[in-house]
Order: structure tokens, then C-alpha cells, then sequence
């Protein structure tokens, strides 16, 4: 670990929190399996519930031109067997067009609306800030989905007069208590969950996207040795696998609306 920029601390006590129930969004088919599969896995065998909420269908992904028909279904039937590998059954989509998305009201409302039905502990998303190191992290899509998530979890989750529509339904105001952002720029990353028991279910969930996948050993390669890299920046012993988070608390003892 780099000593000249030392690591923002983590707000996130896994001590004194107690996580029972989290929500990720993302953009795309794969996304999650990419970014935080590990940390799901690590989750859901501790008793986490954890659903998925998928904005689009990835209907501009593959490569296949004989695929363009089918693509939709068989990236969401891939996503569905990916997300049964790390122990994930429940997966909303909020069917936006896939290289379209923006943190529009409709999408914040949609936001609203599944978090404040589910009230998860954690709220986890792709982060709305680019990373300019590996710029493929930050397709435009990844970045929607940030900014939509992070302004629908502060003001409008928590405000029964935003959206009214919702709380008419009988879905009332939330104050989220955690919101864990990945993909972002490293610099934000102030949190890290050792992931080294469930490299292999994580690359199993990974290899399940076979539609986006032009060369399997070479992601294969790639991957185990981001998480290795992670591993060490999170100043884990030689040989240990992390996924990176920035973790934002959204809601705590000291928490004063309006500040
Ligand atoms: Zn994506």
C-alpha cells in the first residue's frame, strides 16, 4: 500500500453494523458479477438478504451480430444463473434502454420506489464519479446509475413529499443508512472486503456471461489480478483477493437534515 496517500478512513464498522438486508443497482447484465460478486457471496453465506435491481437490459451488449434478437433474453436468463451463484434470487429491472440511461426523475423515482419497498441496511451502486485509470469502469451507463441512486437516496427516499405518487401508494419515507458505491475513482475507495474464499464463485458468476465474453482466460487472468491488486492496496497479506468500496454514510447518529 502506497504511503504518500493514506487511505480515507472507513466509516463502516461491521462490529456495530448489523447488515440484514441489501439493495444493488446497476446498469448492466454483469456489472455486479464484475464489481462486487465477491462481497455478495461473502454476504448471503453470512444470511444477508441481497436483491438486484438492473436498470437496463443490456440490450446493446454481446458481440454476436446473430445474436441482436435474442440478446435480452439471454443475457437476463445469464444474469439469473449468475446471481444464483453467489446466492442472489431476487432481480428487478427497471428496463431502460441500454446506453441511454440518465439519472432522470423517472429512473429516481423507480430508485425511490424499490428502496423504500425493501428497506435494505445497505444501499450498493456504481459510483457517479469517472475513474480516469481505466476509464472502461465509467461508461456513461455506470455513471447514471451513480448519480441517479445518490440523489434519489438523499432527498427524495426520505422526503414523503418528494414523488408524492409513492407515499400515496403507502410506501413511506426511508432514511438510508448506508450507501457503498464501486467503480469509482481510487481515491474514493475507503473500504475493503477480503474476498479470497469466494474468488472461485465469483469467476463462476463472471463466466456465466458467455454473450459478452470474447476471450474467457484472458477476463479470467484479468480479473484475478485486479483483486489481487485490490488485495494489496488494501494492505491485506501477499496473495489475498479484495473488492474496493466507497462508503457513504448516508444516515447516522450525527445526521442533521438539511446539513
Ligand atoms: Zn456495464
Amino acid at each position: 500500500m502506497s504511503t504518500d496517500a493514506p487511505m480515507a478512513q472507513s466509516p463502516f464498522d461491521p462490529e456495530t453494523s448489523r447488515i440484514e438486508r441489501v439493495l444493488c443497482f446497476t446498469a448492466h447484465p454483469d456489472d455486479i458479477d464484475f464489481g462486487a460478486a465477491g462481497t455478495v457471496a461473502a454476504w448471503t453465506r453470512a444470511g444477508v438478504q441481497v436483491s438486484y435491481c438492473i436498470m437496463t437490459d443490456g440490450d446493446a451488449g454481446g458481440f454476436d451480430p446473430a445474436q441482436r434478437e435474442e440478446i435480452v433474453r439471454l443475457r437476463t436468463a445469464e444474469q439469473q444463473r449468475a446471481a444464483a451463484l453467489v446466492g442472489v434470487t431476487e432481480i428487478h429491472y427497471l428496463h431502460q434502454r441500454d446506453g441511454y440511461l440518465e439519472p432522470s426523475h423517472e429512473v429516481m423515482r423507480d430508485v425511490v420506489r424499490l428502496i423504500r419497498q425493501l428497506r435494505p441496511d445497505v444501499v450498493l451502486s456504481m459510483h457517479p464519479e469517472r475513474n480516469w485509470n481505466r476509464i472502461q469502469k465509467s461508461h456513461p451507463d455506470h455513471l447514471a446509475v451513480g448519480e441517479a441512486v445518490t440523489r434519489a437516496v438523499y432527498p427524495a427516499l426520505e422526503n414523503p413529499f418528494a414523488y408524492p405518487e409513492l407515499a400515496a401508494a403507502g410506501l413511506a419515507a426511508y432514511k438510508l443508512r448506508w450507501l457503498w458505491l464501486f467503480a469509482g475513482p481510487e481515491e474514493r475507495e475507503n473500504h475493503f472486503v477480503d474476498v479470497t474464499d469466494h474468488v472461485g464463485s465469483k469467476l463462476a458468476a463472471i463466466h456465466i456471461h458467455t454473450s459478452q465474453h470474447p476471450d474467457v482466460a484472458a477476463m479470467d487472468r484479468t480479473v484475478r489480478g485486479l483483486m489481487l491488486e485490490v488485495g494489496e492496496r488494501a494492505g491485506l497479506p501477499a496473495g489475498r483477493s479484495a473488492e474496493a468500496f466507497h462508503v457513504v454514510a448516508v444516515n447516522g447518529p450525527g445526521t442533521i437534515a438539511g446539513f
